[in-house]
């Protein structure tokens, strides 16, 4: 049996990063680690050929050798999905799909052959064995949740690892939280299930093995929804891991604001090798803090938790929400303050969704206050929202005008390098200079210090920066190269805003 793997394209949101990958010579951000798992959970003797249409384009010939072509897709990626389904269609091929975009929306996909939902540990086996019984459904769904330890080690021998920027593993799934506009709990449940730390060691080990990513991600929801198992076993794990294979990559994920609570779990994470962490800070209100049921959020000094994380040695990017029910037009100013205050470089800003499985969806389709169809992108929104359209739209322009200029991009830049704790640990993170890191400098010189906008700032902030901090130069330069992405981002929104002043 031989089985094309397909990734669809990501479109251009700041996750994607598109702008950022071009200079540091890369195609894409990261490898699709549940087509990578996919592979392992079918037989041995099925041939496999992955190919992401993020670094590659699709050859009819790749189509044409496939018995059958899996997709994955989460729900960001649904236009791309459905223009890879209908171009292996006309090849009559059978198509076989899941991921969190297809476990929400299957209806809206009836080119389709069978469906793969929730999760494949339990529910791709049923349907290979009814492919050897000759007798395959249409849908294969369950209710219960995947036990992670029996997950297979993801398949690294179907990519080529140089051509993303980070690799990528997953610890856990689910999140003890219950935010309202968040489809992770809908998905893998409120009790976080994790691997061991022998199954991340081994994942770990294999990534070294297949290239040199520039970091590593851990594609968790909320790393530290289950503490105890954290600090017992997988960050003292890692740290001996470090120890063995130094100056091995940095570690990115994501965690909730109240891991400022925790000193001891902050002074693991950084010595297991986290560095970029991104906090779901939403809104600087509390009344819609606790609309949302974001409840971890309040009752907390939000900057002063940033800042703490910082000093420790964080690299924190946050996410920002406005449009909820119970935002004024005052919201804007106060989330400008906020991020500027805060010195969050990368502030990521959306305008409140409601994607499909949430309890927020399910609310608002009470309230017929649902719009079709659901888009992912930060600019648009699928809610009737209570504040006018317009006013909304405005004012969360005037957010990203001010936030992603490149005067205040080195504002917060110049005064986050002026207290970040960059402490040196017993296990330093890579790096020694490479000649592909003189190529990438040279290119950030290029885009964002010749061609940018903002390049005054750019050299301010090198130059201030190498004179009075210079352990922090390298950090300095991948600011320096978010006044690119950045600026590519707020002409993207441009275009959005005129399409929506004009509706
Ligand atoms: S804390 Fe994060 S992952 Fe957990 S429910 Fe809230 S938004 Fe989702």
């Amino acid at each position: 049996m031989n089985i094309l793997l397909l990734y669809p394209e990501m479109p251009d949101t700041f996750w994607a990063m598109k702008q950022l990958m071009r200079i540091i010579s890369k195609r894409s951000s990261y490898p699709p680690l549940g087509l990578l798992t996919v592979s392992r959970l079918l037989p041995n003797n099925w041939k496999k050929k992955l190919v992401d249409l993020n670094v590659t384009n699709l050859k009819t010939a790749d189509v044409e050798w496939a018995d059958y072509v899996f997709i994955s897709a989460m729900n960001v990626q649904a236009e791309y999905a459905k223009k890879a389904i209908l171009f292996c269609k006309r090849f009559n091929k059978k198509i076989v799909v899941g991921g969190p975009l297809f476990t929400h929306e299957y209806e809206k996909f009836s080119e389709v052959d069978h469906f793969i939902l929730n999760e494949a540990e339990i529910t791709l086996p049923i349907f290979i064995n009814d492919i050897s019984n000759g007798n395959p459904q249409r849908y294969y769904k369950t209710g219960e949740f995947a036990d992670l330890t029996q997950s297979p080690l993801p398949d690294w021998d179907l990519i080529d690892m140089n051509k993303y920027a980070y690799a990528i593993v997953q610890y856990s799934r689910g999140c003890p939280y219950h935010c309202d506009f968040c489809d992770v709990t809908a998905l893998f449940g409120r009790k976080p299930r994790t691997k061991t730390s022998f199954q991340i060691i081994d994942e770990l080990n294999l990534i070294l093995l297949s290239g040199s990513p520039e970091m590593i991600l851990f594609a968790d929801d909320n790393l530290i929804g289950n503490r105890r198992d954290l600090k017992k076993n997988l960050l003292p794990a890692l740290i001996e891991w470090r120890r063995r294979n130094k100056y091995a990559p940095g570690f990115a994920t994501q965690v909730t604001i109240n891991l400022a609570d925790d000193e001891e779990m902050m002074n693991l994470m950084i010595e297991a090798g986290f560095r970029h962490i991104f906090v779901g800070i939403e809104s600087v209100s509390a009344e819609s803090l606790e609309d949302c049921k974001k409840t971890q959020n309040l009752r907390r000094d939000l900057l002063e938790n940033v800042r703490l994380l910082q000093q420790k040695g964080f690299i924190v990017t946050g996410g920002f929400i406005v449009g909820f029910d119970t935002d004024t037009d005052k919201i804007f100013d106060d989330q400008i303050d906020f991020i500027q205050n805060s010195g969050i470089v990368m502030a990521t800003v959306n305008v409140l969704k409601a994607p499909p499985g949430t309890d927020l969806n399910k609310k608002l389709r009470l309230e017929n206050r649902l719009i079709e169809p659901f888009d992912f992108d930060e600019n648009k929104t699928n809610i009737v929202t209570k504040m006018d359209n317009m006013v909304l739209y405005n004012g969360y322009k005037k957010i990203l005008d001010d936030i992603y200029s490149p005067q205040r991009v080195y504002s917060r830049a110049s005064q986050f390098l002026s207290y970040y704790g960059n402490h040196r640990t017993e296990n330093p993170i890579k790096k020694e200079l490479t000649y592909k890191d003189a190529i990438t400098l040279s290119k950030i010189i290029y885009y964002s210090g010749i061609m940018g906008k903002g390049r005054l700032y750019f050299w301010r902030l090198f130059i201030g920066t190498f004179v009075r901090n210079r352990k922090n130069v390298f950090q300095a330069l991948l600011f320096g190269a978010l006044l690119f992405q950045f600026q590519r981002l707020h002409e993207k929104f441009m275009i959005s805003y005129y399409q929506i002043a004009e509706s």
